[in-house]
């Protein structure tokens, strides 16, 4: 068979996420990998499930699920029963609708450009926050002859950053008669405090937040789904769930506040092996800068990972890691690809020793778990940075325990 080489160029319109592999061991030589314990998950989602009750949970998926990867997250939530997805970004949404994921997919990012065409052909759900971009979206029902389609509407109730603001109501409603087509199914907010547990703000919000449903059901928009509440909201009880939650971090067992439960199961766990090990006099020193200095004769272990993985340059000479189940400090600066430990403390060490950056381990010298928490203090920033910016370079590996 023979190919013309004048064939036009194929190109592919669909937009793209880039994302981790889904990697079993013998496609890796590195040992630095993730490990996504799918049971840990479906746990969670039950912890979750036992606090709202009746109430759907829509897991917020952005950023590749938190870092897990998107595609098995939302496979093993949806058999567990997730009643939707939500995801950042239109791209987001689309990779999951090609993953074969059939719930809802609420796309909760507000950007589509002229993406609408995309929406409607992968049934994802637009959440509207100005009013132009339902005028846009009615103008690709009519020029595709579809028929209704619907949308969730972002009401800014106190984040100050993305949703509809109380004075653009009466705009909003005027759209809604004149685009018949639109169908405003839900309406939703997001909290600027819920983590702190800032009661007052939260009922400040959701006192605009009422008042505003109140106005579009007077005017015979009634939205079906109101949502509001994160994790953080979720766990504050029962006042702010309404008819559906939108829990991320917890899902991937993230306790960022004492208000989460106990019971909540970390689901990635970053690991490593040790790939040298030497010895240094007092005096000599480490790594890019020479930022630690041997005071006594000390064992360092070098492990392959580094910044360029998601091991933040920020931990030099701060975090900890977990070999043989006993904790050891990170020395020197931390390089693109490597980072030094400080082993003299443990018995021994040799090549090959795991060594755990994230998560749980057991070994002859104890158990002990490094939580997202703790590193995230270390850096100076939350937990939900630390998971999302494993990098793309750390396959991700599935376990079913
Ligand atoms: C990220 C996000 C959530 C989930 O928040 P968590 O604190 O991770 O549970 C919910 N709603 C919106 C709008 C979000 O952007």
């Amino acid at each position: 068979m023979s190919v013309s080489l004048l064939a036009p160029l194929t190109t592919n319109p669909q937009p793209r996420v880039l994302h981790p592999t889904r990697a079993v061991p013998s496609d890796t030589v590195r040992p630095t990998r993730a490990e996504v314990n799918l049971g840990h998950l479906r746990h969670n989602l039950n912890v979750i499930r036992r606090a709202v009750g009746e109430v759907p949970v829509w897991a917020v998926l952005k950023a590749d699920g938190y870092g897990h990867g998107a595609k098995a997250v939302a496979r093993t939530l949806e058999r567990a029963g997730a009643a939707g997805v939500c995801v950042a970004l239109v791209e987001e949404g689309i990779e999951l609708r090609q993953a074969g994921i059939n719930i809802p997919i609420l796309v909760i990012g507000g950007h589509y450009a002229r993406a609408y065409g995309e929406l409607l052909e992968h049934r994802l759900i637009p959440v509207i926050h100005q009013p132009e971009q339902l005028e846009d979206l009615a103008a690709e029902l009519t020029y595709r002859e579809s028929g209704p389609f619907s949308v969730h509407l972002k009401l800014d109730t106190g984040m100050g950053r993305l949703g509809i603001v109380p004075a653009e109501l009466p705009r909003l409603v005027r759209l809604l008669e004149k685009h018949e087509l639109v169908r405003l199914e839900g309406l939703m907010t997001h909290f600027a405090r819920a983590d702190s547990s800032d009661d007052e703000s939260m009922l400040e919000q959701r006192a605009k937040f009422d008042e505003a449903t109140a106005y579009l059901t007077e005017r015979g928009f009634g939205p079906r789904l109101r949502h509001m509440a994160n994790s953080a909201a979720i766990f504050a009880g029962p006042t702010h769930h309404l008819d559906l939650v939108r829990p991320g971090i917890s899902l991937f067992g993230v306790a960022p506040s004492p208000k989460y439960p106990r019971e909540l199961l970390p689901v990635m766990r970053v690991r490593t092996e040790v790939v040298a090990v030497r010895t240094l006099e007092p005096g000599q020193s480490v790594g890019y800068g020479g930022t630690f200095t041997a005071s006594r004769s000390s064992r360092i272990a070098t492990i392959p990972m580094g910044y360029a993985d998601g091991l933040s340059r920020s931990l030099s000479n701060r975090g900890q890691l977990l070999i043989m189940g006993k904790r050891v400090p990170i020395v020197g600066t931390i390089s693109m690809d490597m980072t030094m430990v400080d082993v003299t403390d443990l018995p021994e060490c040799h090549v090959g020793e795991e060594c755990v950056v994230l998560g749980p381990q057991k070994g002859a010298l104890g158990s002990d778990t490094i939580t997202a928490t703790e590193v995230a203090d270390h850096m100076g920033t939350i937990p939900w940075e630390v998971l999302t910016q494993v990098s793309r370079r750390v396959p991700r590996f599935y376990r079913e325990p």
